[in-house]
Formats: structure tokens, C-alpha cells, sequence
């Protein structure tokens, strides 16, 4: 059983009332997921365990997770709540980008892994940084892992040796398209201050999006910054998608209406300033 969140009404998929053969449902597990849209649930956002929202879509052949978890415990927390749901495990995962709370979970999971060309050559680089607490503090010294994020990583690997970084298996350019079975997902890379690597992940079908952190400003130091030629161009991005309704990583799901009129407050923001 999943708690269902009321949403507009989408056009109905008989098909995703049907499960798959092989997949059992546990009555009575924890309910953990939250669906979004008839194919589309999510594991909620932690802001005190920092997880962002991690995404299932479930198609008719297959299924995706959307990111890959702050942890092995992140990832855990998802996989039980999946077979609470009586779903199967994800068949892919795409990465929304190379952030250590949207990647430090992949090495603990089995399926292949999907994620856009720059993401693969940041996760390369921080797989031959050194993890010990001393070589932390230097790549604090160094700007490479921000002063903000060191302790939050030491939060959750006391033991920080004990983090492994794993590569994306399959790598993209600009897009992809993944057809899980009457359900297409495109994942675009697309424009954004947070990071250079973000890319979203558009279930068309469903008319809904993942923003991964598309939306939040740049870490600069300690100081979150914004960047509005970015931010209009993002906009750019978004607005001709076809989509009702929008989930930013770390915070609650939002209409397109109320995303682009967000953004557009934040840009008139910064012309003030
Ligand atoms: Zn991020």
C-alpha cells in the first residue's frame, strides 16, 4: 500500500493499476512511499538526514529510481519502502547530478546506473579523493568538498574511509530517452546554477518533472548565491516542457504555474537588489 497524495486530475493508465507478475505485495509494511501521479512515487525528502526526494517511475516493462541516495541507510530506507509497496526493484537509476547527497548510495545498489556525461567525469574526480578525515579537511581546505557539506558527510560516515564512489554505468549527452513500458522518461541536461552537471527527468506521460536541485542557487563558500542569467535561462528550459506538476529534491512537489512564478520572484529579487 502506498499513501496517496491528492493531484490533479491526469489522464487515467488502466495499466498502472496492473502489477507485474512477479511482484508480491506485503500488506500491512510501512507506508513509505508517496505517489505522486498514477506511475510516478517518490521516498520524501529528510532536510535533518539531508535526502533528497528519491523517485520510482514505474513503467509497464520497467521501472526507474530517480538518484541514488546519501548512504547505503538512504538507500535501505528506499528499497524497503519499494517492497513495502509490493513494486520491484528499480530496473535503472539516473543520477540528477554529482552532489554527495544524490550519489553516495550508488555504490549500494545492484542496477545499472544512468547519468550525463559531465556528472561521470565529476564522480571520477571524487573517486580518487581520499576519504580520511584529514584528507576531508584538506579538500575542504581546497574548495573541492564545501565547508558546508564536510561535517553533514561526517554525520552519516563516521567512518569517512568507508565512503565509495561509484561511476555511472551507462553516460549521455544533452538527453536520453528511457521507454519504461507506456511511460517515457527524458532526461535532459539543462542550465542551472547549482551545479553544471543537473540534468531533470520528464515523465512525459505523467506530465511531471524531477528537478533534482535545478532549482536552488550556487554554493559559493558557505553563501548560497543567485544567478538570474542562469535562472532565466532555466526558465527557458522548463516552460515549453509539457508537465502540471514539478518535485525539486528538497522540498515538497509544486505545479508548473507555481514553479515558474517561484522563479520569477526570485529574478525580480535580484533586479532590486
Ligand atoms: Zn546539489
Amino acid at each position: 500500500m502506498v499513501k496517496a497524495i491528492p493531484h490533479k486530475p491526469y489522464a487515467v493508465f488502466p495499466s498502472v493499476l496492473v502489477h507485474r507478475q512477479q511482484c508480491t505485495n506485503r500488506n500491512g509494511g510501512n507506508l513509505m512511499l508517496q505517489q505522486l501521479t498514477p506511475r510516478v512515487y517518490q521516498l520524501d525528502f529528510s532536510q535533518e538526514q539531508d535526502r533528497p526526494v528519491l523517485g520510482y517511475i514505474r513503467g509497464d516493462r520497467f521501472s526507474l529510481m530517480v538518484d541514488a541516495g546519501n548512504s547505503p541507510e538512504h538507500v535501505q530506507a528506499y528499497l524497503a519502502a519499494v517492497e513495502e509497496s509490493g513494486f520491484c526493484q528499480p530496473d535503472f537509476v539516473a543520477l540528477t547530478h554529482s552532489h554527495w547527497d544524490h550519489c553516495f548510495g550508488l555504490a549500494s545498489l545492484p542496477m545499472p546506473s544512468i547519468a550525463c556525461v559531465q556528472t561521470r567525469q565529476s564522480l571520477e574526480m571524487v573517486s580518487r579523493l581520499q576519504w580520511t578525515p584529514d584528507a576531508l579537511a584538506e579538500n575542504v581546505r581546497k574548495g573541492i568538498v564545501p565547508q558546508l557539506c564536510a561535517p553533514r558527510i561526517q554525520l552519516h560516515f563516521p567512518d569517512p574511509e568507508s565512503i565509495r564512489v561509484a561511476l555511472p554505468t551507462m553516460v549521455f549527452s544533452e538527453s536520453m530517452t528511457l521507454d519504461l513500458g507506456n511511460c517515457t522518461c527524458e532526461l535532459r541536461h539543462v542550465t542551472s546554477a547549482h551545479a553544471r552537471d543537473t540534468v531533470i527527468v520528464w515523465v512525459k506521460e505523467e506530465q511531471m518533472v524531477f528537478l533534482g536541485d535545478a532549482v536552488y542557487q550556487e554554493l559559493v563558500g558557505d553563501v548560497w548565491v543567485e544567478r538570474p542569467e542562469k535562472l532565466r535561462k532555466l526558465i527557458q528550459e522548463l516552460e515549453p516542457l509539457d508537465f502540471q506538476l514539478a518535485q525539486p529534491a528538497h522540498q515538497k512537489a509544486m505545479t508548473k504555474t507555481d514553479l515558474l512564478a517561484w522563479f520569477r520572484r526570485r529574478l525580480e529579487r535580484t533586479v532590486q537588489s
